[in-house]
Order: C-alpha cells, then structure tokens, then sequence
C-alpha cells in the first residue's frame, strides 16, 4: 500500500488500493503536509466514508 518512500497511495478522494480504507494528513504521498491540508483530506474522507458505507447499504450488506 505504500509507495517506494513509505507514503501511502491515494487518490483525490483519499481512497487507497484497498476497497473501504482510506488515508488521510501526513502518512499520505503528497506535496504538503501541514494542519489545513489534513484538515482538508479528513474533510474529503469523512464524506467518501460515508458514502462507501451507503454503497454497501445498497447491496444488502450490513454495514
Ligand atoms: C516540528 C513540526 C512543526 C510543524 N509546524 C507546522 C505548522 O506550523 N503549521 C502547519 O500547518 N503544520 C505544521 N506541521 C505539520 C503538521 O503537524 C502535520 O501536517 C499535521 O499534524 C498532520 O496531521 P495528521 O493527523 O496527519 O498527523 P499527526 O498530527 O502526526 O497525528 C497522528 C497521530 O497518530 C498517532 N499514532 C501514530 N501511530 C499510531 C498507532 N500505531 N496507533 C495509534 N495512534 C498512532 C500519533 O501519536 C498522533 O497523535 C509541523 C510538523 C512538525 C513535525
């Protein structure tokens, strides 16, 4: 799941390879690690939680 330096891969909306894992703030391969960008990343992730968690609703599976 990390890259060659040791940061964790995502994408914009902070999801990883990994279906339903998310990462967020410093441990993220990205150009700023700084409170307002953490800030921001968690902003994004909280959102695209909650919506995986629905995703899942839709399916049947109980989450
Ligand atoms: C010396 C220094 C000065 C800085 N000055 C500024 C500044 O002036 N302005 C600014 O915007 N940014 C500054 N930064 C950067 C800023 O602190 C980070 O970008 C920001 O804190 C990242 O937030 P985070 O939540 O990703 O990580 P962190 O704030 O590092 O939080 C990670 C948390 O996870 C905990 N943790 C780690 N491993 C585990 C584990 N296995 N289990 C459970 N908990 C764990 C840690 O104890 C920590 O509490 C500075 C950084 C440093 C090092």
């Amino acid at each position: 799941m990390t890259n060659e330096d040791g940061w964790i891969e995502t994408n914009g909306q902070m999801e990883t390879k990994v279906p339903g894992v998310f990462a967020i703030g410093d441990v993220r391969a990205k150009d700023l690690r700084q409170i307002t960008t953490a800030v921001g990343d968690g902003g994004v992730a909280g959102q695209q939680v909650f919506k995986y968690i629905e995703s899942l609703n839709d399916t049947g599976v109980k989450a």
